[in-house]
Formats: C-alpha cells, structure tokens, sequence
C-alpha cells in the first residue's frame, strides 16, 4: 500500500491548480490524472476568458497548467481510481487499477461529463456520426451536413467552430430562445453556415451502419418529421463525475458533491474543486480558482491534524 500526504483525483483546470499550490506548499502531491491530460477544457478549441490570454487553445492551456505543476513537484499517474472508502477516516483508502493507496487528505476534482439525450441511436453511432466534442470530431465532417443539439454557450461556440468544415450547421433548441450568452448569439446569427431550428426535440438517431438522418419533432405543433444529416453534435450540458463517491460523501440532489466555504466536503480531510462540486460557474478560471482554495484548506488541515497530534 503506497502512502501519500495527498492524492488530486482529476486533471483539468482544478486539479492542475491544486497541484501547483499543494506543491509549491511542499505537500508532494501525487495527481491521478485519469487515461489522459486535461478535463473539458483540453477538448475545447479557443479559450478567449481565461485571464491574462487573449486566446489560447485549451490542449495548450493544460500542457501549461501540467509543466508549471511539475515543475513544483507534483507527480503524475494515469491511471484511474476504481475505489475509495472514505468512511473510516484518514488514512483514506484509494485503489486504481495499478495501485492501491493511503491518503492523509483528498482534493476531488473529477469535474463533469456531457449529458446525453437518451433517444435511439445514440449510443450506437457514438464514433459514428453522434459526438459530444466539436473540436475532436469536427474535422471528420469537411463538406457534411451537421446538426447541433442545445440552446446554450457550448452549443453557440461548438457549432460556430463546426462551421469551418461542415457545409450547414443546424442548431436544434427545445425552446425558441436562446439560453447562451449575447457575443456567441450575435456571432452565430452572423454566421452564413449556421440555421436556428426552434421548438424541436430529436425523437431518435437513424442510420444503418453510421448516422444518416434523425427523426424531429416540432413541440409546439406535434410534427414529426425525417431529415437527413450526417452528424449529430449534443452539447446540453455536463453532469458531475461522482458516482465513486455515492453513499460517502453529501451530494445535492443532481449528485454535485457538497463543500463548505473551506471546499471541504462532508468528511473531513476530504476536499473537491470544480465542475465535481460546482453547479453554477462551471468555468476554467472559476475552477482553476476552486483548486487553489481547495489546496490551501489541505495545508491548513494538515497543518492542525499535525499540531493536534503533538499536543496528545
Ligand atoms: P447549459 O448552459 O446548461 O445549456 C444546455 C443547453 O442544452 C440549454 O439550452 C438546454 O435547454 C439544453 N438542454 C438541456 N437538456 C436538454 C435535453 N434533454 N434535450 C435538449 N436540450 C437540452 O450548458 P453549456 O452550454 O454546456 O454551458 C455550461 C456552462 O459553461 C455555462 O455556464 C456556460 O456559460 C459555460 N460556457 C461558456 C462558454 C464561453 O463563455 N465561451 C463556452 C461554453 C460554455 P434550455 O435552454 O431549454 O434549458
């Protein structure tokens, strides 16, 4: 069993953070990346709101937040972590696939996952003309015909960046408003390649052995009909990433776990940042922020669990 003063589950913009203020505290922090480098942020094209860049891709943004955590001290595993139980107190136990661990303190920071619509076909042409990742999948649609599922800034910005290969780009809503913000809505109306399709909802996914069309439905009307396309695009939001911890840690009621103002969750020495306890913002900066609080409060923790062990 490996020991650890402190183990960062997740590698996006919280983790990264948490790394580089943990490190920088001489806390040796080890950080479970997953199969691979970077949250959300590092499948997004440009990031244009992450202070002190006026644009920057989001792959380059991790590799940074990565080498500036490294340089500190922070060791890596990419790996996973398949179990933990957090239900007896420090030590708390971790297990990946390569390893089993003890921990004196956690940050969480697993972040979110896209939703998915849950209609027929989905699944199945996942790879295949469905995708959740403009910017990893896009390019495979030089010259398509694609359709983009949500009314809000992921939809706006992925669909604007699918413009660069796709011929059209519909955007599917629910509604007949828009819930993203005014600058991507002006530049997605402004964008000859891109239509609005209001008040529809996508009954299924149709194809034979890759997506061929979907089958729509107007709310308002109730008309169903078949429209061929060659890409499904879904971006209707993210859910947290934290069915480990069910059963151990508090969660709300759509499962985001609950921190008090330090980021500590419902068991002491446990701590999250980001999407994985964050409803609201849900931002690289705001998460990157959420880390190096979390970070902070582990120091201070440790620092008390260790004054508290010379005073006994
Ligand atoms: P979001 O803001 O929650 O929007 C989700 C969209 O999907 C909404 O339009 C929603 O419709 C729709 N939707 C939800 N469930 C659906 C379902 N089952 N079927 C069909 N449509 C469904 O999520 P997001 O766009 O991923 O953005 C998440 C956060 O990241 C936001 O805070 C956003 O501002 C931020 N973000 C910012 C930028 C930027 O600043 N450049 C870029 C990307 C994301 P309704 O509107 O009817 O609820």
């Amino acid at each position: 069993m490996q020991q650890e003063t402190l183990i960062i589950i997740g590698s996006g913009p919280a983790g990264l953070t948490a790394a580089i203020y943990a490190a920088r505290a001489n806390l040796n922090p080890l950080l479970i990346a997953g199969n691979q480098m970077g949250g959300q942020i590092a499948i997004t094209n440009e990031v244009e709101n992450f202070p002190g860049f006026d644009s920057i891709l989001g792959p380059e943004l991790t590799e940074k937040m990565r080498v500036q955590a490294e340089r500190f001290g922070t060791r890596f595993e990419f790996d996973e972590v398949l179990e933990v139980d957090f239900t007896k107190g420090a030590p708390f136990y971790l297990k990946t696939y390569g390893q089993e661990y003890q921990a004196a303190s956690v940050i969480i920071a697993t972040g979110a996952s896209a939703r998915r619509l849950g209609i027929p076909g989905e699944d199945e042409f996942i790879g295949r003309g469905v995708s959740y990742c403009a910017t990893c999948d896009g390019f495979f649609f030089k010259n398509k015909d694609v359709l983009v599922v949500g009314g809000g800034d992921s939809a706006l910005q992925e669909g604007i960046f699918l413009t660069k290969y796709a011929n059209r780009v519909r955007v599917v809503h629910r509604r007949d408003s828009l819930r993203a913000g005014d600058l991507l809505k002006a530049r997605a109306e402004a964008n000859s390649k891109i239509q609005f399709v209001w008040d529809t909802a996508l009954d299924s996914i149709d194809g034979s052995s890759k997506v061929q069309g979907v089958t729509a439905r107007n709310l308002r009307s109730g008309l169903v009909e078949k429209w061929d396309t060659d890409g499904v695009f879904v971006f209707i939001g993210h859910f947290p990433n934290t069915q480990l911890f069910q059963g151990q840690l508090a969660m709300d009621a759509q499962n985001f776990l609950i921190v008090d103002p330090y980021m500590q969750t419902s068991v002491p020495g446990i701590y999250a940042a980001g999407e994985v306890m964050d409803p609201i913002y849900k931002q690289a900066i705001s998460s990157a922020g959420q880390g190096c609080q979390a970070a902070i409060s582990v120091e201070r923790y440790l620092e008390a669990q260790h004054d508290a062990h010379l005073v006994k």
